[in-house]
């Protein structure tokens, strides 16, 4: 079967289950851009381990680290390669395009493709640090996954994006179509809540870290970040007072249990609280999608609009590798989300949000905006790349 194609968007619901090599490709190229225009970072890490290495978040703290400091990185995610004459997905081709680039650049950078909840993945990860890299000075928690299967048990957990107690209603975005309308979501059973905990909550980091620390790959100084959201009041039956909230909660458990652990290697652990981009995790989210779209809208106008590759940037350029070190909010997290969530910034998307529907959407959102970054994670939308043309499919990742 030829592996040359004619590759468009085929969207499915708040997923695109196509993806773009080239495209892809060009993405990991923007955000290796920014990097390379900023300065660099001075006392950087050397040997960094990112879970959820391949998209949004995770991949754009690889791009920093490797080019703000030319970090190594090894990279742990769950992608699917190119099969049956399909195309790989689009974090399988964002990995093959970062590492064949860094490996040109003279950049050190190696990836597992597998479960990173498994007992297995932390077993490989562990023994590739230890033949092939110096001890690890940065673990990035980044993983967003819709289900878990809990090594200890064999059980598989799913989490839901569901409020808690009550049900909750609100204006939300179809974005599949198009359409301003009313949902009604009915809470979660405590079931729901548990498992949803056990996926996105903080078990699987603190597993991570006690295994690399009984492992003996830390090195002094190692710091760990998990990523975190909040987000505005409008989202919080569904977000931060939801399942999810629930467990990123139990997410801030695990920081402080971490942050013991790694202060007697004079190093700490805690959560970045980000902004909203648009990712494959938060396109799944509902009302999140339309207040992006406003979101944009509002931060566009007010010169302050953020991508991944720039809320990580500043994350380690202005906190962990600044001289002044952290600075932490009442709980104990770095936010990053302080633009988003700024008064000027509130004000005007909530002064706008009651009057969006379906026909004024364009006019009073970013919506369009909100299309390109979404077509964009899976290499659409590119206006340098000719997708009449056919492409290779098959692009291969050296894997560890
Ligand atoms: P994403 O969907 O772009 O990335 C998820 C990553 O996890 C991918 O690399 C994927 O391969 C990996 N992954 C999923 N399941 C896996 C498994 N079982 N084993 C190995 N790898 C697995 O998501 P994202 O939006 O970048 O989210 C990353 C983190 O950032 C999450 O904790 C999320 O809550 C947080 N965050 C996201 C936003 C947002 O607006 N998207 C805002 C603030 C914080």
């Amino acid at each position: 079967m030829s592996t040359k194609q004619v590759v468009r968007p085929k969207i499915r619901s708040f997923i695109c289950v196509s993806a773009h090599p080239e495209g892809c490709a060009a993405h990991v190229r923007e955000q290796a851009d920014y990097i390379r225009a900023q300065k660099p970072l001075r006392n950087g890490p050397r040997s960094v381990l990112i879970l959820g290495a391949s998209t949004g978040y995770g991949l754009a703290s690889r791009i920093a680290l490797a080019y703000g400091c030319r970090a190594a990185t090894l990279g742990v995610f769950f992608e699917k390669p190119c099969e049956n004459g399909r195309p790989a997905s689009a974090g399988w081709y964002n990995t093959a395009a970062f590492e064949s680039n860094a490996h040109r650049d003279g950049i050190w950078a190696k990836s597992l493709n597998g479960d990173a909840f498994s007992e297995e993945i932390k077993e490989r990860t562990i023994s590739l640090i230890k033949k092939e890299m110096p001890k690890i000075d940065l673990v990035i928690y980044s993983l967003a996954s819709p289900r878990r299967v809990d090594p200890a048990t064999g059980i598989t957990h799913r989490s839901v994006l569901k409020p808690v107690e009550k049900p909750f209603s609100s204006k939300t975005l179809d974005t599949d179509k198009h359409v301003v309308e009313e949902i009604t979501i009915s809470p979660a059973s405590e079931e729901e809540v548990a498992d949803t905990i056990k996926v996105m909550g903080g078990e699987d980091w603190l597993l991570w870290m006690n295994a690399l620390d009984e492992a003996g790959v830390l090195a002094e100084g190692c710091n760990s970040v998990a990523y975190s959201y909040i987000g505005p009041e409008v989202t919080w039956p569904v977000y931060k007072n939801g399942t999810i909230g629930r467990a990123k909660k139990d997410l801030e458990r695990a920081a402080r249990a971490i942050d013991a652990l790694l202060k007697i290697h004079r190093g700490r652990a805690f959560i970045s609280v980000n902004k909203a981009v648009v990712t494959q995790a938060s396109s799944a989210i509902p009302v999140v999608p339309l207040y992006i779209a406003l979101l944009f809208k509002v931060m566009k106008q007010h010169n302050l609009h953020e991508d991944c590759i720039q809320q990580v940037w500043r994350l380690f350029s202005t906190q962990i590798y600044n001289d002044n070190f952290l600075d932490f909010d009442e709980a104990g997290r770095v936010r990053l989300d302080d633009w988003e969530l700024s008064k000027a910034v509130q004000e005007e998307v909530f002064s706008l949000w009651p009057s969006v529907t379906t026909e004024n959407l364009n006019e009073l959102t970013d919506y369009a905006g909100y299309q390109n970054n979404f077509l964009k994670l899976f290499g659409f939308g590119i206006p340098e790349i000719d997708y009449d043309a056919e492409v290779e499919i098959d692009v291969p990742i050296a894997l560890a």
